[in-house]
This record gives structure tokens, sequence and C-alpha cells, in this order.
């Protein structure tokens, strides 16, 4: 038996036995009887103090996965299966061969899973696919309501909707949109309404100065009684960090001021 069990997390080995527990993970069955395998599972605790993971199960290779309640070779043999069989067919093969599957929905759910598990487990999975995740979703939907033949009757990305003004209109707008004449998306708005006749919402003309790179010039607001000399005598003197100001000040040496 081995003495010492490895963290997961750290990777450090450990000695000290936390509990034990019993688990009895369903093996491969012999001459269509099922069979059971009787397992102590000790649980090990992580000595390191760093350590985000207080104790952890020991783990027996890849023949009994932790949390499984069917040992590998098992799960496999259900897998086969049901990618040959379907998901009821493949539950009546299995229990036919002596492989208990629970009845109804849940074996259903159990064959499929494996399924899918073993499908995405295949494949790495893909970090950037370049869409938007609401595409995805759409795709998603597309798939749901007809399958293969529903996604690929959609033509992915058409023309679109013709633009509202024309690419001579749009990069007038952007130019008066540049000279800084207008404060808000409101006031370019009524402005291209009264010009082009064309009347955006105000998000649809967000999303227009968006596009087209620009945006109203809104100027800083300053206070009547400001003093610009002495705002930038006083940045010029002042700490960069607020905390060292108060550890200056304790010690005496403050702003000078
Ligand atoms: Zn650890």
């Amino acid at each position: 038996m081995i003495r010492r069990g490895r963290c997961p997390t750290c990777g450090v080995t450990s000695a000290r036995v936390h509990d034990r527990y019993q688990c009895h993970p369903i093996d491969l069955p012999w001459r269509a009887c099922s069979v059971q395998v009787a397992l102590t599972v000790r649980r090990f605790c992580c000595d390191i103090r760093d350590c985000q993971r207080r104790t952890f199960a020991e783990r027996f290779g890849t023949a009994f996965l932790p949390g499984v309640r069917r040992t590998t070779d098992a799960g496999t043999l259900l897998l086969n299966l049901a990618e040959a069989a379907g998901g009821e067919a493949g539950a009546r093969l299995a229990r036919a061969t002596g492989l208990p599957v629970s009845p109804g929905t849940r074996l259903r759910v159990t064959l499929l899973r494996l399924l899918r598990h073993s499908v995405l487990a295949s494949a790495p999975t893909p970090r950037v696919i370049g869409v938007d995740y609401r595409t995805v979703q759409r795709w998603g939907a597309w798939y749901r309501r007809g399958g293969l033949p529903a996604l690929w009757s959609h033509r992915l990305g058409g023309p679109g909707k013709a633009p509202w003004l024309t690419p001579e209109q749009q990069e007038a707008v952007a130019q008066d949109v540049a000279t800084g004449r207008f404060r808000n998306a409101v006031a370019i708005g009524a402005w291209v309404n009264q010009t082009y006749g064309v009347s955006y919402t105000e998000s649809g003309m967000d999303s227009l100065l968006k596009r087209l790179r620009c945006a109203p010039k809104v100027p800083r607001p300053l206070h009547t009684n400001a003093n610009l000399a002495d705002q930038e005598a006083w940045k010029k003197g002042a700490p960069r960090h607020p905390s060292r100001c108060r550890d200056t000040a304790r010690s005496g040496c403050g702003l000078g001021g």
C-alpha cells in the first residue's frame, strides 16, 4: 500500500490521514453478472500552509477516477454501447450484459452525458472563436430547432440592412462632428434630421458615431472661482500617494503650504 498521497493542488505529498471512506464503483460485468468494487479511500490532509486544499482523497490512477460511480473500463463500455446503439437501446444492451444503469430518464441522461463528455473531451476546447457569444447562442437556437440542416440553411455574414445615410453623408457628418460644435449625440441627431431628413434614436446615433469613430466634444466643467496657476502649483507640490502624504505629515515634513 502506498503510504503517502499527493495533493492535486500543490503537488506535495502527505502521510497524515484525515479519514477513510468506502465507495463501490461499478466494474466490468463478469458472465452477465454485475460487479462492484469495494474500495476504501483514504483522505489525506495537505500540510502546506498556502495550499487552498485542506484535504484530498487518494488517487488510484486512471482505473478509478475520483467521484465517478463507474470504473473507467465500465464507463468506456457504456459509452461504446451508447455510441453504437443510442441512448435507450444502449441502456438495454448494457443491462443485458450485466452493467447496471438506473431506469427511465436518469439512464438516458447518464448515457447522453457520457457521450457528450467523450465528444468534448476528445478535442481541445477553443479559447477564441472570433464571434460574439450571442452569435453562438443563435447558432445553438437554430440547431435545437432543426438540427444541422437548419444551421446550414442560414447564410451567415449577409449584406445586412442598408445604411440610412450614404457614405458621402456619413463622411459629412464625421467632418461636422470633428469641428466640435456639437455638445452631445442628441444635438447631432437633430442636425442630421434637419439636414438629411433621417431621424436616429439616441442609441442609434451613438452607434453611428462609434462606427464613424467620432464623438461630440464635451468641455470639462471649470469652477468660476478656479485659479489655474494655483492648481498647477499644487499639482507639482502634491505627493503621488495619499498614504505617503499622511506618513510625511506625521513625521513633520508636510506639504510645505
Ligand atoms: Zn496542497
